[in-house]
């Protein structure tokens, strides 16, 4: 057993007994020495001296930190608009291309926001979610582009653009009555918020 590997761990010495317990004590990669359960080092429970577990801690908080980055938030809600079942409503056909289901791809790709307030936008809103059809544009640019495209007619029941408020209005129709919902800057907002309007007023359908 002296001389083997068990993962980031080569045995140095065996024999080591203590109680009913066999130990070895180990050199792991990182350099540092260390004693370990027989067991524990066949079974892999133990794969290093410690430094794994660390590293991977580190990664973990380094994905986690990442959580919060605008740029992830939007490559997240980019997937969501494409498989969650409430927005695949509107972005039924719209997908995201297959390198970027990998974050970083994503981000060397597209490069970070030029500013928070801007947001993801498809050149040629027929085409998915790919580097050569995808920009940060920011909010004047993407009502520009909103209003070239579609007059005022959204093609999502409930949410029509309102000229006036730069923005996507929701409504919905309750007891014969037009209730406002709200504006919204994306068109995903506004037609989630009225299905959230129709779960609310006319039960979940
Ligand atoms: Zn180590």
């Amino acid at each position: 057993m002296i001389g083997t590997k068990f993962n980031r761990l080569t045995v140095l010495s065996t024999g080591i007994r203590i109680g009913r317990r066999h130990y070895a004590d180990c050199k792991c990669d990182c350099g540092s020495v260390k004693r370990i359960e027989i067991t524990k080092i066949k079974s892999g429970h133990t794969k290093s001296c410690g430094c794994l577990l660390r590293q991977l801690m580190t990664q973990k908080q380094t994905v986690h930190g990442r959580y919060y980055e605008p740029e992830y938030v939007a490559w997240r809600n980019m997937h969501k608009r494409c498989t969650d079942a409430r927005w695949v409503k509107w972005y039924g056909g719209i997908e995201v291309c297959q390198r970027w289901f990998d974050y970083d791809c994503f981000l060397a790709d597209v490069g970070k926001k030029p500013e928070p307030a801007y947001t993801l936008d498809r050149i040629n809103s027929a085409q998915g979610y790919a580097p050569a059809n995808v920009r940060w544009a920011s909010r004047t640019v993407q009502s520009r582009n909103t209003k070239n495209h579609e007059t005022n007619s959204s093609g999502v029941r409930g949410v029509s653009w309102s000229k006036a408020k730069n923005k996507w209005r929701a409504a919905i129709y309750v007891d014969s009555k037009q209730k406002h919902i709200g504006y919204f800057e994306l068109l995903t907002d506004a037609g989630l918020a009225r299905i959230h309007a129709e779960n609310k007023y006319w039960g979940a359908t």
